[in-house]
């Protein structure tokens, strides 16, 4: 995909100034000398997607997720761990600002996932939205392409996998009624807006993400907390809490990961960012106990290593969320559950051999 095949189509100025870690996929980087600009927030049309489909690396907290759609490219939530940042790097962006404020939209999804599901249904255990975005970003109120695949997705009977921040997700609670095997999971890894600022600092408060899965819990569709990421030395602290406020508003199950910074670009901006917003000496510490669960480093040092630290303190976490996810009767979730055996579609047309 070149970046010519986007049309630009809004600009909007906000106050934020341009900040990314050079890019490796790059020749060459740049510095601005003095004060850098104000980021604006520019959205670009994508014309030439060819498939929408697509298979995700597998792993452990992952829950084996393997199929996952994304109509956007970048989220405006900005969440400063986000490892959806190193993706933006492959288009020729930042891994900082540019994530937040290039957004890319995929306004042939829902036509291109009917195609592909047409071709691959029988071979799709399910679907997960998303994987490199959230499929609720404020743009999704206008493009509402998100929607539309969802209604794709009721119509070939596809279980369905949706995770988010964004209260938006209830704008759809009719058609995800009409699919056959629905779970829809909130990242929640922060208890309070002053704990979440930080790091995310331009998500829907935690008090309105709660909000949005106690409306669908009472509406009958499955809803889970994602407590991810917890950073070692952060908020190892509110997971009691979370279960305890999740379990209130209707969640049937929970899962855990830890903080993992996949790129070199990712762990500058977190870092950078922290620094930014909160006291030198918690900075510190932070870091210190990150580097003691990674072995002396902010980055794991292999795949296997992503999702588990390498103290006694990190067992004591896990051990705190099991506690408590049983306590509290929260499953722990399983890809398998929402894998029940394939329902035939209800399309008329006929399905093809899959592509996978
Ligand atoms: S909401 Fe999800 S996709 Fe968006 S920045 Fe945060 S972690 Fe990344």
């Amino acid at each position: 995909m070149s970046l010519c095949s986007r049309q630009r189509c809004d600009i909007v100025a906000f106050v934020r100034y341009i900040t990314n870690p050079p890019n490796p996929y790059n020749r060459y980087s740049a510095e601005y000398v003095g004060e850098p600009p104000t980021t604006k927030l520019e959205i670009f049309e994508e014309t030439n997607t060819k498939k929408v489909i697509t298979k995700a690396f597998a792993s452990g907290w992952e829950g084996g997720w393997r199929y996952t759609v994304n109509c956007y490219r970048g989220c405006v939530h900005g969440c400063t761990y986000c490892f959806a940042r190193q993706y933006h790097e492959y288009l020729g962006y930042g891994a900082g600002t540019d994530f937040e404020t290039k957004l890319v939209v995929k306004p042939l999804a829902p036509q291109l996932l009917k195609e592909e599901l047409k071709k691959c249904r029988d071979k799709m255990p399910h679907l997960d939205f998303s994987f490199a975005t959230d499929p609720y970003l404020p743009i999704e109120a206008e493009y509402k392409l998100t929607r539309q695949c969802l209604e794709v997705c009721a119509e070939f009977r596809v279980p369905v996998g949706v995770i988010t921040k964004s209260p938006l997700v209830t704008r759809d609670i009719d058609v995800l009624k009409r699919l056959s095997k629905v779970w829809v999971c909130f990242s929640l890894p922060f208890l309070t807006k002053e704990r979440s600022n930080p790091f995310e600092p331009y998500t829907p408060v935690p008090e309105a993400r709660f909000r949005a899965m106690k409306t669908l819990s009472d509406e009958g569709i499955d809803v889970g907390i994602a407590v991810a990421p917890v950073i070692p030395g952060y908020n190892e602290s509110d997971i009691p809490g979370l279960l305890e406020k999740a379990k209130e508003n209707g969640a049937k199950s929970a899962f855990m990961s830890m903080l993992h910074l996949d790129t070199d670009s990712i762990e500058a901006y977190f870092v950078a960012k922290m620094r930014e917003r909160l006291p030198a000496t918690r900075v510190d510490k932070i870091i210190n106990t990150i580097k003691r669960e990674r072995g002396g480093t902010l980055r794991h040092r292999s795949y296997k290593e992503r999702d588990s630290g390498k103290t006694e303190q990190w067992d004591v976490t896990r051990r705190l969320f099991d506690f408590h996810a049983k306590r509290l009767g929260l499953r722990e979730y399983e890809a398998s559950a929402l894998e029940a055996k394939a329902e035939a579609p209800i399309v008329t047309e006929p399905v093809q051999q899959a592509l996978f």
